[in-house]
C-alpha cells in the first residue's frame, strides 16, 4: 500500500480522532473514528487502545474494505473494525463514520428508545429519529460480534427505508452511537449533534413526555440545508458566523 496517496485521508481521520475527547464524546480510549477511500478500497481507522493524545498519523491502520485485512500499519484497528466495514459496505454513499460511547446517546441506546425529532435543532442534522436497533441475539454476539452490531444498523435501514445520508446516525441497543457522513470530519460534526439533540431530547421529555413537533415545520428545516433546494449559509464566506 502506498502511504503517499492516503496522506489526505489520513491526517482528515487522526484530527477527527484528536477531537474526540476535546468535543467531550469520549472518556480514556473509547470512540473511534475512521474514513473510507473507495477508490483504492480500503479505510484508515484508529488503532484499538492508544490513547488520543499519544495518536499519531503512523499508528493509524489501512484496512481492505473488501476482506477487512490489515493492509498497512504495525498495530491493530480499533476493535470496532468490522462495526465501520460493514457499514462503508451496505452504504455506498458515506465516507466516514464515528463511534463513541457519548452519555446522553448511550442513555438512548440503554433505554432502547430512538432519539425523537423533538425541534429544529434536530431536523437541521437529521431528516427522521435517530433510531436504537433491537438486541443482538446471542448467536450475533457469540461469532462475528462486530460485524453483526454494523448489521443490525443495516437492518435498521432497511426496514424503515431511511436514506443514510439523511439520517446520518443510529444507535446500537445497550450500546451507543454510530454515526456517520461524506467525510470522517463530518462523521464526527453529525456525533457532536447527535449528543446535543439527545441531551435535549431527554430534558424535552421529562418537562413534556408527549411533546411532538409540527412535521411541516421539522421538513422545512431540513430542506433548507440539505438536498437541491438548500439556501443556507454563504459558500463563499466559510468563516460566516453559523447560529441559526
Ligand atoms: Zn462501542
Amino acid at each position: 500500500m502506498n502511504n503517499f496517496v492516503l496522506t489526505a485521508l489520513r491526517r482528515d481521520v487522526l484530527e477527527a480522532n484528536r477531537a474526540i475527547p476535546a468535543a467531550g464524546l469520549a472518556t480514556l480510549t473509547w470512540g473511534n473514528v475512521s474514513g473510507v477511500d473507495r477508490d483504492r478500497g480500503v479505510y484508515v481507522i484508529k488503532p484499538s487502545g492508544v490513547p488520543y493524545d499519544e495518536l499519531g498519523p503512523e499508528h493509524l491502520v489501512v484496512v481492505d474494505l473488501e476482506s477487512g485485512s490489515v493492509v498497512a500499519g504495525d498495530l491493530r484497528p480499533s476493535v470496532d473494525s468490522e462495526t465501520h466495514r460493514r457499514l462503508y459496505t451496505a452504504f455506498p454513499s458515506i465516507g466516514g463514520i464515528t463511534h463513541t460511547h457519548s452519555t446522553y446517546a448511550v442513555a438512548f441506546a440503554q433505554a432502547r428508545r430512538d432519539i425523537p425529532v423533538l425541534g429544529t435543532t434536530h431536523a437541521d442534522a437529521f431528516n427522521g429519529p435517530i433510531r436504537c436497533t433491537p438486541d443482538l441475539t446471542e448467536a450475533q454476539c457469540a461469532t462475528q460480534y462486530e460485524y453483526n452490531t454494523g448489521q443490525a444498523i443495516v437492518d435498521l435501514f432497511e426496514a424503515f427505508g431511511d436514506d443514510p445520508l439523511e439520517v446520518a446516525a443510529a444507535l446500537v441497543a445497550s450500546h451507543g452511537p454510530f454515526v456517520w457522513g461524506r467525510t470522517a470530519t463530518e462523521s464526527l460534526k453529525q456525533a457532536v449533534i447527535c449528543e446535543a439533540v439527545a441531551q435535549m431530547a431527554l430534558h424535552t421529555l421529562a418537562l413534556n413526555p408527549s411533546t411532538t413537533a409540527p412535521p411541516h415545520l421539522l421538513a422545512r428545516h431540513f430542506t433548507r440545508k440539505h438536498g437541491s433546494g438548500a439556501y443556507y449559509g454563504n459558500p463563499d464566506a466559510a468563516a460566516q458566523p453559523s447560529t441559526r
